[in-house]
């Protein structure tokens, strides 16, 4: 059925890069022979689901969104993907993306843009557009994200879909195509808080092939969901985030987040505001962290070991230089240059100190905002994106803009803390999807399960 809604509207979508009918329908029919005899392997047993091009798929293409990776097929599984295989998860094809994860509207994949299910003159949200877009047009059930500033959750805010965020450290990198690896992280892309929490338990959890994954059993995220749901709230702390709210946040998306709010203050839960005055810093620090740890990571498509080799045109015997520098050159897109380059300036000697040393600075303050505002809360709220979802081409020729869409998911990342974001329903102004962001402390993953579910 799936196949068959991804043949019927991805035409005019576009979020699959790649689409797998064979092996999704080989592993679906063993799904189908497991559960006939009795023995499923997982509570997600033959539900197919949609991964993002960014995460190594042995035997499908795995092209980040960009032209020097066309044509690589991986040898390996990332770890997360082996988890679905091994939990009977049917993978339905890779989805789009902006190239190498840099982005916040698809519109920066090699291959096109993936258009919003709600309005196709809009945007999916980004990087993670095509899972998203895959979920909320039922072309996939179920889909796997990145987020390294924003990409599962700012794409789940405008297209009405659940997004998580987890602990950094508490599902593996491993064959994770690193983006920043200092805030990368895999997770689900549903239609519900439940659905998310299955999900997360699939994936998540230690892996000794990841040198930064916690050793700890994973947080009970699905007995999180199932009490989130009951709706009672009584005795949770929310701390709502001054410095997220108010200037730059589209009215219509405000109103949806302030009633979100008085619906857990009305199921029983308290109500503080709470200030993280470095948050306003936190854009200008990220900004600094991931194009320099990125343009590190990028240094090894060097045209001799992955996809893509450019031979110069008119050069007789190009040199190794020549080749790398035809093939980066043709390969890598506008933004991806553009990060290559503020990242090695950021890095070079003389400017470390004062760029990349200062952000880091930076990234130690956030971090102590978020000790103090749990301190007087369980939970922090915010809107997940300042607006609803934008038309494709708005915002393609102003980076700053197109950077602003994160303001309010970057923080998490910064300080490794789990979020999600849950749907809080269509602005007025637009009638377009809004949502609403739930974070916790590091391995609290449950507490945002609990409050999302009881957003629902
Ligand atoms: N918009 C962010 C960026 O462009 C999102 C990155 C991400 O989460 N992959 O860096």
């Amino acid at each position: 059925a799936h196949l068959d809604r991804i043949a019927a509207v991805d035409g005019a979508v576009h979020a699959f890069l790649h689409v797998d009918p064979e092996g999704a329908l080989a592993a679906a029919r063993a799904a189908d022979e497991r559960r006939a005899s009795g023995s499923v392997a997982s509570a997600l047993d033959g539900v197919p689901i949609a991964v993002k091009d960014v995460l190594a798929t042995e035997g499908l293409p795995t092209t980040c969104g960009s032209r020097i990776l066309e044509g690589w097929v991986p040898p390996y599984d990332a770890t997360v993907v082996a988890r679905l295989r091994a939990a009977g998860l049917p993978i339905l094809g890779k989805t789009n993306m902006d190239e190498f994860a840099m982005g916040s509207s698809t519109e920066h994949s090699a291959y096109g843009p993936t258009h919003n299910p709600w309005d196709l003159d809009r945007i999916p949200g980004g990087s993670g557009g095509g899972s998203a877009a895959a979920v909320a047009a039922f072309e996939a059930p179920l889909a796997l994200g990145t987020d390294t500033g924003g990409s599962i959750r700012q794409p789940g805010a405008v297209t009405g879909t659940v997004g998580v965020k987890p602990t950094y450290g508490g599902v593996s990198r491993y064959g994770l195509v690193a983006l920043a690896n200092s805030l990368d992280q895999a997770g689900p892309v549903t239609r519900t808080v439940l659905d998310a929490a299955l999900l997360h338990e699939v994936i998540g959890g230690h892996d000794p092939r990841d040198s930064t994954s916690i050793d700890q059993p994973l947080p009970k995220v699905v007995e999180a969901a199932r009490q989130g749901a009951s709706g009672d709230m009584q005795g949770v702390r929310l701390g709502v985030i001054k410095e997220l709210r108010g200037e730059g946040y589209q009215a219509g998306v405000q109103q949806r987040f302030d009633e979100a709010v008085q619906l857990l203050v009305d199921a029983g839960a308290e109500v503080v505001e709470v200030s993280c005055p470095s948050f306003v810093h936190a854009l200008a620090a990220y900004y600094l962290i991931l194009p320099a740890e990125a343009s590190s990571n990028l240094a090894k498509f060097d045209a001799m070991r992955y996809g893509l080799r450019v031979l110069p045109e008119g050069v007789d015997s190009p040199s190794a230089e020549d080749v790398m520098r035809a093939t980066r050159d043709r390969g890598f897109g506008d933004e991806v240059k553009r990060r290559i380059i503020i990242g090695t300036y950021a890095l070079s000697s003389g400017y470390y100190d004062a760029y990349y040393g200062q952000a880091q600075k930076v990234r130690t303050l956030i971090s102590r905002d978020f000790e103090a505002a749990f301190g007087s809360a369980d939970v922090l709220l915010s809107p997940t994106a300042p607006t609803t979802a934008f038309k494709l081409g708005e915002k393609l020729d102003d980076p700053v803009a197109m950077y602003l869409n994160d303001l309010a998911t970057i923080p998490a990342n910064l300080a490794g803390v789990p979020g999600i974001s849950v749907p809080s329903g269509l602005a007025d102004e637009d009638g377009l999807p809004t949502g609403v962001q739930v974070l916790a402390p590091a391995m609290a993953d449950d507490r945002v399960y609990r409050v999302g579910a009881a957003l629902e």
